[in-house]
């Protein structure tokens, strides 16, 4: 799977590398276009890493102005997507060193991914659905922040944002083993703090003694790195084990409520002062 920002000319809009060399070339149309398309994925990147939309949006605004300064020493070594990730990533890492030092905020702990999620659950077709959706974006906001940040730009990356495990190592400057290892941690992480708000108590039931580690399995089966045979025999248990197959089920609600977190809507006053700022970029060229 890849990211799902539409890089081809499919839909008849033109592809990324198509806007790319125009913008080099100059055409400051193009480099709006391709700003404008990646902005809410940066959005979202940035409430789900740094969990507050006050950092997201700096983070979304820096990254996109960076990349406005930097598209005539772009190389088109590595794809668009890539390179915005990488420098928002590191937008996102100079916000933390920064909040480290910050004063303790002062709201509860949970006020932050309650406005995160307000940011990123879909409104559903009834008001009793959107409530849900977003009690269950706020349960994720939670339960991402949880993890070790090392663990959390993996997941987001690769769950959320849908980028390839290839692409996330090449963002990160890790080996791609390194990014699947900490991949697998952290779902099993997030589902375990997801479990009550699915329903399920987040401590485990104790496996049988014969228990597979299913959801380190099943978590390697959706990346394509089990063997059949392994498979059919993880199959073949789950048919006898309610235990593990509850696990299961609860692993796979939790990255489908990753993967279906809608590109937010990005605040009006962000996009005006983006605009704002490469304009100014543009006009002292
Ligand atoms: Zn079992």
């Amino acid at each position: 799977m890849g990211a799902d920002i539409p890089t081809s000319s499919a839909a008849g809009s033109p592809t990324d590398d198509a806007l790319l060399s125009a913008a080099r070339q100059g055409d400051s149309a193009a480099l709006e276009t391709l700003l404008v398309r990646y902005q809410p994925h940066l959005y979202r990147f940035g409430l789900t890493m740094c969990g507050n939309v006050e950092d997201a949006g700096d983070v979304a605004q820096e990254s996109l102005i960076s990349m406005a300064r930097s598209v005539h020493d772009f190389r088109g070594d590595s794809s668009v997507s890539t390179w915005l990730y990488t420098m928002a990533r590191r937008f996102c890492i100079k916000k933390r060193r920064r909040s480290k030092f910050a004063p303790t905020r002062e709201e509860s702990l949970d006020a932050p991914a309650t406005d995160v999620a307000q940011h990123l659950a879909d409104p559903g077709p009834t008001p009793e659905q959107t409530a849900t959706n977003r009690e269950l974006a706020t349960a994720l906001a939670q339960a991402i922040a949880t993890l070790d940040p090392s663990q959390r730009e993996v997941l987001v990356l690769r769950d959320v944002e849908g980028v390839s495990a290839p692409e996330v190592a090449k963002i990160l400057g890790v080996s791609v083993a390194a990014v699947k290892s900490r991949l697998h941690r952290a779902r099993l992480t997030v589902r375990g703090e997801l479990a009550p708000a699915l329903g399920r108590p987040s401590i485990a039931s104790p496996r049988g003694v014969l228990c597979p580690d299913v959801l380190t399995l099943f978590s390697q089966h959706l990346e394509g790195e089990i063997e059949p045979g392994v498979c059919a025999a993880m199959e073949a248990h789950l048919v006898q084990c309610h235990h593990c197959r509850e696990a299961c089920e609860t692993l796979k609600r939790t990255l489908a409520i990753c993967r279906q977190l809608p590109t937010p809507n990005v605040p009006a006053s962000l996009v005006a002062s983006v605009k704002t700022a490469i304009h100014a970029f543009l006009n002292q060229r």
